[in-house]
């Protein structure tokens, strides 16, 4: 999966938050269309509980929600290390609401009301951002891969890691932060979704031994196992 971009990898994990109902069924069947595979939530508490167990690809945020602030949201998750392109929606086209947003950590605002058609361009375009897409270097502290040469270095010092290895270590450092399910691994790294018998035995494994060569001894832990969950490669902070 090097150097592909990402809009163009199966299907896109969406989350698109928005509590006006009407705006949100819309925006997700068209995205549906799309064959893109959209989370929807209706309010700020949703969309982070749905942040802290899984992992998106790009975020649709409405800035203006019922309970929390999408600011907060945002702010939450980028506090966690969650580096998913953010679109905010904003109500007005203020350029109070669009700086608060870019300074909150959000990637590209869209003003309301919008076309589904200028939705979707400013979707496209985050997505083939270097960030998840054809980026060369991926980084977590001081741990670096090299995507292109395959070479992954913590604290300056090469780790020796086999061709499944890299792939596991790519993908958990691309979704930093958020929660890698096995169901996700199996999909996108072993490419095998509707499998008869289960992986997860076999990524447990393969996970454990990776873990092993990249937190080693006495380094801070950078993979973490979420019981019941999956993974989430990142600093403790959150
Ligand atoms: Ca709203």
């Amino acid at each position: 999966m090097n150097d592909v971009p990402a809009e163009i990898l199966s299907s896109p994990r969406v989350l698109l938050v928005e509590d006006e109902k009407k705006t949100r069924e819309s925006v997700a069947e068209g995205l549906r269309m799309e064959l893109w595979d959209v989370t929807a939530a209706a309010d700020g508490g949703e969309a982070t509980g749905l942040l802290e167990r899984g992992a998106f690809d790009l975020i649709v945020l409405d800035g203006m929600l019922p309970d929390r602030d999408g600011l907060d949201v945002l702010r939450q998750a980028r506090g966690r290390g969650v580096q998913t392109p953010v679109l905010m929606l904003t109500a007005r086209a203020a350029e109070d609401d669009r700086v608060l947003g870019l300074e909150a950590g959000a990637d590209d605002y869209l003003a309301k009301p919008f076309a589904f058609v200028e939705l979707l361009a400013r979707c496209r375009a985050l997505l083939r951002r270097p960030v998840l897409g054809a980026g060369k270097l991926l980084n977590c502290g001081d741990l670096q891969l090299d995507t292109r040469a395959r070479v992954a270095v913590r604290a300056g010092k090469e780790i020796a890691l086999t061709p499944r290895e890299v792939d596991m270590l790519e993908y958990l450092l691309r979704y930093q932060g958020q929660i890698v399910t096995r169901e996700m691994l199996e999909r996108d790294v072993w490419k095998q979704a509707h499998r008869f018998t289960s992986l997860d035995n076999v990524i447990d494994v393969q996970l454990m031994r990776l873990r092993k060569k990249v937190d080693g001894e006495g380094a801070e832990k950078l993979i973490h196992t979420l019981r019941g969950l999956g993974y989430r490669l990142g600093k403790e902070a959150g």
